[in-house]
């Protein structure tokens, strides 16, 4: 039997995922089985990109950055917050779930929600509590209750320092200029008309982990793909044309990780980054003895798997 056998044996049933309850007031209720999968990898911004979390004042804006001691050096680093992280791969996960329900079902996806979970679910206010979606991100909806978020998020830093990797008004680059949606170009540029912003330059890397409980095969596959997805849509603010990311994965395994985020910024402060990974040194505590998945072409045989599972749930619910 291959490893990515092994691994999908250790998921729940997909079919777990169909919501209970009356026509109606349908939810997907958690399914606990004390299982989780964690995904890592790297990502690496292939554009501009701008992690702000906080209300800018005046016209400009400044990329998130926290400084941060690993073995006794200190070294400021731009900020990914797991937050925003997470908020853009629900996005990206549900433009996913809907295009593939509406190959499915060959109708519109608001039917076919309407259907079987009541509703069209729509981020972040008018979430159904029932659907794929709510069942993986959770949700939570006036008198009807919530659902817990099965899938967990961590912030994450820059490898490389904050001097090096972020334009600022001391920098080389100096800072970005952008017009204001209200510049008249017949008017001269003023302190009205544009802004300044810092940003993070191509080409620098984000470490990161992402545990799902009780995860279904569809689940896991389905965020390998949420991310790619996410990685060409773009992240942070402008992301319409900033924010775009190669994402690396480096391990998909059942278990939690027995390191962090701070663990992976110092191996890569030590240029073994990666080789923690190839030569499976890291490791994962599960019940069952973990499988690991480090080499590309498994992760990727497993990311195959998708359009099996997702029949699999559209079977579960019709
Ligand atoms: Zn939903």
């Amino acid at each position: 039997m291959s490893k990515v056998d092994d691994f999908t044996k250790q998921l729940a049933e997909v079919a777990l995922l169909k919501p209970r309850g009356k026509k109606g007031s349908r939810v997907a209720e958690p399914i606990y089985t004390r299982q989780v999968a964690t995904i890592v990898g790297v990502k690496t911004t292939a554009s501009r990109f701008l992690p702000v979390s906080h209300e800018g004042h005046s016209n400009e804006t400044y990329v998130d950055k926290l400084e941060l001691t690993l073995n006794g050096a200190a070294k400021t680093r731009a900020e990914f917050i797991g937050r925003k992280l997470k908020g853009i791969e629900r996005r990206a996960h549900m433009s996913l779930f809907r295009e593939m329900m509406e190959r499915k079902a060959k109708k519109e996806w608001q039917e076919t929600f309407a259907a079987h979970f009541d509703k069209p679910c729509v981020i972040p206010d008018e979430l159904c509590l029932a659907c794929w979606n709510c069942s993986l991100f959770g949700g939570l909806e006036a008198g009807k209750g919530a659902t817990f978020s099965r899938i967990r998020y961590f912030d994450t830093y820059s490898i490389e320092d904050a001097l090096d990797c972020v334009a600022s008004e001391s920098s080389d680059e100096g800072m970005g200029i952008g017009n204001t949606v209200f510049e008249d170009i017949n008017k001269p540029r003023t302190a009205e008309t544009y802004h300044l912003y810092e940003y993070v330059k191509a080409g620098t890397r984000f470490p990161f982990i992402t545990i799902i409980e009780s995860p279904t095969l569809l689940d896991v596959v389905g965020y390998l793909h949420a991310v790619r997805r996410a990685d060409a849509h773009g992240y942070g603010k402008y992301s319409a044309n900033h924010g775009k990311f190669d994402t690396k994965f480096l391990a998909v395994a059942t278990g939690y990780p027995r390191f962090s985020v701070l663990d992976m910024l110092t191996w890569a402060e030590k240029g073994e980054l990666e080789k923690q990974f190839a030569d499976g040194k890291v490791q994962f505590d599960s019940l069952e003895k973990a499988v690991g998945l480090f080499e590309a072409n498994e992760i990727e045989k497993l990311a195959e798997h998708l359009s099996k599972a997702f029949d699999a749930y559209y079977d579960a619910l019709t």
